[in-house]
């Protein structure tokens, strides 16, 4: 059993004398502090190397760490040892009498799962044990999930690359470059997981970046064809001709380029050759009407030739599009962005496009400099996350290199996605 520190907990009385320490004196970044109500405590982390200090502030005179500073003073709270097998490792310290606060793992940070050992078992400082999340992908990148009536299949299209400080505007690069890892370009890499949902019809949700695009256009974005639409389509059984419905989020080229596709003449032409095509009306006119702030996004051979093949339905407000699937725009990342929501036998799920692109992106201030309208993102987000975080509802994470979809959790104030286990998932 190999375990690897993650982080020390200390605790503090005076927040500020200890960032005059860890920040002024030592010259440490300190991350944003996380709030953790329910234990009324503020935590900092400090990156020093491969783990990280945990500085604990109480927020209220019954919060567990002013007990334990009125007792013992400052310092050491916890230390966090990361073990490939927690349950094992758990049991293997059992075996030998040590003194389990928790004795099964439980669910933590990020996917993780976490026990506590009693400092009396541990020469007396309290062991936090930690597996980090191991989420299989299914090779075809395709996973399942029964909702009520509802199928919901999430594909994937590949990857492609965007400026790393784009995509996470006013947040500095080392706090993102440490949940993304820019490549020598200053890029990170995002898949493109489109979501077909079988009901009543059955629908597919954006297309991800179709095949039309030249060797110029791949070299730029760092398109990755290891996934691609038609095989993760065929790998769930389906073809492009079962698409009833197509719903567009919004019109840019990595959500509306697989919407068309070149034939052998060389003419462009609905992909989904039964599909009538939803788009949101003011998207279509912004689409149409590009600017300079946006013009890059969007390039008409993806949407162009399904208005003149008669296949478009402009929607001019939130609405149902079959039972149990409803369109509800988000506006932030351009004006008429839109969210699809699913709903059947009780249970929520929730494709939020680029609202929140992955799952680095739940922290409220972490939104893309790509935004046309960021403060609209942030009110939405918010309430999104509120909402879904007290109604347990699964959410997709459209551009998330590893995570398709979980459930959002919140411990100690930092958000954490518990991700769908495996190919195929109910409840
Ligand atoms: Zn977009
Ligand atoms: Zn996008």
């Amino acid at each position: 059993m190999k375990a690897v520190l993650d982080h020390i907990g200390i605790a503090v009385r005076d927040l500020n004398a200890a960032l005059a320490f860890y920040r002024d004196g030592l010259g440490l970044e300190i991350e944003a502090p996380e709030d953790v109500i329910s234990q009324s405590v503020r935590a900092y982390f400090v990156p020093v190397g491969n783990a990280s200090l945990e500085l604990l502030e109480a927020t209220a005179p019954d919060s567990p760490i002013a007990k334990y500073v009125e007792k013992r003073g400052p310092g050491l709270h916890h230390i966090t040892l990361r073990v490939e097998d927690l349950a094992r490792a758990l049991a293997q310290l059992k075996s030998r009498g040590a003194r389990l606060i928790d004795e099964q793992p439980r669910p933590g940070a990020e996917g993780a799962l976490v026990a506590f050992i009693h400092p009396s078992s541990a020469h007396g400082v309290l062991v936090e044990l930690k597996q980090a999340s191991s989420v299989v992908i299914d090779p075809s990148g395709v996973t399942r999930h029964r909702l009520g009536d509802l199928e919901l299949i999430s594909l994937h299209d590949g990857f492609f690359r965007l400026d790393g400080g784009s995509m996470f505007g006013v947040v500095p690069k080392p706090l993102w470059s440490a949940k993304a890892v820019p490549d020598e370009r200053n890029r990170i890499r995002l898949a493109m997981r489109p979501l077909v949902v079988r009901g009543e019809r059955t629908m597919i949700i954006d297309a991800g970046l179709g095949d039309k695009e030249d060797a110029k256009f791949c070299d730029i974005y760092g398109v990755d064809r290891a996934m691609h639409l038609d095989r993760s389509l065929a790998d769930a059984g389906l073809s492009p001709e079962d698409i009833d419905i197509v719903v567009a989020t919004h019109l840019h080229f990595d959500h509306a380029g697989g919407f068309t596709t070149r034939d052998a003449s060389g003419r462009i032409r609905p992909r989904f050759p039964r599909a009538r095509y939803i788009v949101r009306r003011g998207e279509w006119d912004d689409a149409t009407h590009p600017h300079e702030r946006n013009r890059a996004s969007y390039r008409a051979d993806n949407y162009a030739p399904l208005a003149e093949a008669g296949v478009l339905d402009l929607v001019d407000d939130d609405q149902t599009i079959m039972p149990g699937v409803r369109v509800h725009r988000t506006g932030g990342h351009n004006m008429h962005h839109q969210m699809v929501w699913m709903e059947s036998a009780g249970r929520r799920a929730a494709f939020v496009g680029d609202l929140i692109p992955t799952t680095a992106h739940l922290p409220d201030a972490w939104i893309m400099g790509f935004d046309l309208y960021p403060m609209d993102t942030l009110a939405v987000k918010k309430a999104f996350v509120r909402e879904a975080l007290e109604r347990r509802d699964l959410v997709y994470f459209e551009h998330d290199p590893v995570v398709a979809a979980g459930y959002l959790t919140e411990e100690r104030g930092k958000r954490h996605v518990s991700p769908l286990q495996g190919p195929i998932s109910t409840g």
